[in-house]
């Protein structure tokens, strides 16, 4: 046994990296308002826990995996939640997508109780959380980030870390605009070939030998060519990411216009019913546009 880890918030990535977790010899116990995802990973070999302080109790590290920063405000500083009964070794580590200002204050009021907390959120999608390949982008305090490596190498290939609290959040947030203005370009490569009538599978193979390749063209291109809206990363999370974005860029009056774009084609497709789609599905949006 290497270390004792309380995991809250078991999704779509969060019971991936648990899992990995677990296989790499820690002692993992885990938090889900969903009973039947907790119930998943102690098939797998975890504790099961009643709630986010009973999850953290003894564990040198607390991790939270949640959907949006009011869900990881609660369980950090709600009723029963981390900072009502500390983990063991005192650090918090949210590797969630959520505001990095929230971050900061967060990271402030547990400063204040003693516990270190470090953002550290993901890029590489659930393939990346299930082979345990993730890029960890980590902000906050040099000595914290170096008691939280042994569990990220758990969990990720690419591991850094890029400056104090919120850091993360700060290039996750780049990394996000990237990925949204990247797939409407893909979207609008498609709607042109397919109007040409060209072989969209023989067009994407050319353009990942060229300068255009991207890993939203190689991994979320096959979906779009053959329109398969399905799974992987929701367009709700999508829209979640480029909201924070836009909150920053506003913060710190930087015009970013490619970005407001993109983003009003994501609130278009949610408009459409399409949240709970993967972000690929903004070709419909395009789809819509052309009559396709
Ligand atoms: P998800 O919605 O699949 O999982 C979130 C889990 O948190 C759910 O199981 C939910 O029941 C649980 N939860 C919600 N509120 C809770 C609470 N108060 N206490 C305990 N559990 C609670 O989301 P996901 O796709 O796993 O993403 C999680 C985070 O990682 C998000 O911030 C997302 O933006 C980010 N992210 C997702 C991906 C991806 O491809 N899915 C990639 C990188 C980063």
């Amino acid at each position: 046994n290497q270390g004792r880890v309380g995991f809250i918030g078991l999704g779509t990535m969060g019971r991936e990296m648990a899992r990995n977790l677990i296989e790499a010899g820690f002692t993992v116990r885990v938090f889900d308002v969903l009973p039947n995802a907790v119930a998943e990973l102690v098939s797998l070999g975890a504790e099961p826990a009643t709630g986010p302080a009973d999850a953290a109790r003894d564990a040198d590290v607390a991790i939270t995996m949640l959907p949006d920063t009011p869900q990881v405000e609660e369980v950090v500083l709600g009723p029963g939640g981390l900072l009502a009964d500390p983990p063991r070794g005192r650090l918090v580590v949210d590797m969630s997508t959520i505001s990095p200002v929230a971050v900061r204050r967060m990271a402030d009021e547990l400063k204040a109780a003693g516990i270190d907390m470090i953002d550290a959120p993901v890029s590489g999608g659930p393939v990346g959380a299930k082979n345990g390949t993730l890029s960890i982008m980590a902000g906050g305090d040099a000595e914290a980030f170096a008691r939280a490596t042994p569990f990220f190498e758990a969990m990720g290939a690419t591991i850094n870390h890029v400056g104090g609290p919120g850091s993360g959040q700060a290039v996750k947030l780049c990394n996000q605009l990237i990925c949204g203005i990247n797939i409407q370009a893909i979207c609008e490569a498609i709607a042109l070939g397919r109007a040409f009538g060209v072989d969209l599978d023989q067009m994407r193979g050319v353009l990942l030998g060229g300068s255009a390749a991207s890993w939203m063209l190689d991994k979320l291109g096959p979906s779009m060519i053959t329109g398969d809206a399905s799974a992987g990363f929701r367009i709700d999370l999508m829209l979640k990411d480029l909201r924070l974005v836009q909150e920053q860029a506003l913060a710190l009056s930087v015009p970013l216009p490619a970005t407001a774009l993109v983003t009003s084609q994501y609130v278009e497709a949610r408009a459409h019913g399409e949240g709970t789609n993967g972000n690929q599905a903004l070709f419909r949006v395009y789809d819509r546009m052309a009559n396709q």
